[in-house]
């Protein structure tokens, strides 16, 4: 079997967005674009994560095209791929159903900007794309030009996230912080106004958060 570490990696997140509740049932996808960049490895379409294997998933070219896999890969694939044609910055693309997150995609509201860790991880507002059918071209097309150039993490109207990183770990992490931040504007809402941080501080935290931690 080829591409066994990518097949792993993308199963244990596949894994990890079920059991931390970003997902119910067999909802959600997880892809990564294998190390030598030719290919892109994928969760298969409505498959129990509970019993997903590595062999379960799914391996294509940048034109669609499937190389390896016995399953049909989800049917956000087109979305996936769009993503990784365009954004040579990024090799791990996760979608989930979070509920705070999902709120406000159903609001049809941008997530703002009121932590630093959505400042220092994320950088920006999660917009929400217009609505399109799941799995259609066209939601794939909406949302790779609303994602553009530089954005990490978009909302889906009526439907969920999607979030980008250089690899997974981060994509992880700009999941987890946008739900969190989702939960927290909610909450900071009940109890008054939540105060965004400016543009200005946004910026200074994204660019100062590259040399947080230990040094390399
Ligand atoms: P798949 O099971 O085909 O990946 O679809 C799940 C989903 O969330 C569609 O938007
Ligand atoms: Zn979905």
């Amino acid at each position: 079997m080829h591409y066994l570490e990518e097949r792993h990696a993308v199963l244990k997140c596949a894994r990890e967005i079920y059991t931390s509740g970003m997902v119910t049932g067999t909802w959600g996808n997880v892809s990564v674009r294998a190390a030598d960049k030719k290919l892109m490895i994928i969760t298969p379409s409505g498959m129990d994560y509970e019993t997903l294997e590595p062999e379960d998933m799914v391996l294509l070219d940048f034109n669609g095209q499937v190389v390896e896999g016995k399953y049909q890969p989800s049917i956000e694939t087109s979305l996936h791929l769009g993503i990784y044609q365009q954004r040579s910055d990024i090799d791990a693309v996760i979608h989930v159903h979070s509920p705070y997150a999902v709120a406000f995609a159903v609001a049809r509201k941008n997530i703002p900007v009121i932590l630093e860790e959505t400042a220092q991880v994320v950088g920006h507002e999660v917009e929400v794309a217009d609505y399109a059918h799941c799995g259609s071209q066209q939601l794939a097309d909406i949302a790779v030009q609303t994602l553009g150039n530089d954005k990490k993490a978009l909302l889906l109207a009526n439907h969920g996230l999607i979030a980008l990183g250089k690899d997974i770990p981060e994509a992880l992490k700009v999941s987890y912080i946008v739900e969190k931040t989702a939960m927290i504007s909610i909450y900071a809402t009940v109890l008054g106004t939540p105060h965004s941080l400016s543009p200005e501080d946004v910026s200074f935290l994204n660019q100062s958060f590259k040399s947080y931690g230990q040094k390399k």
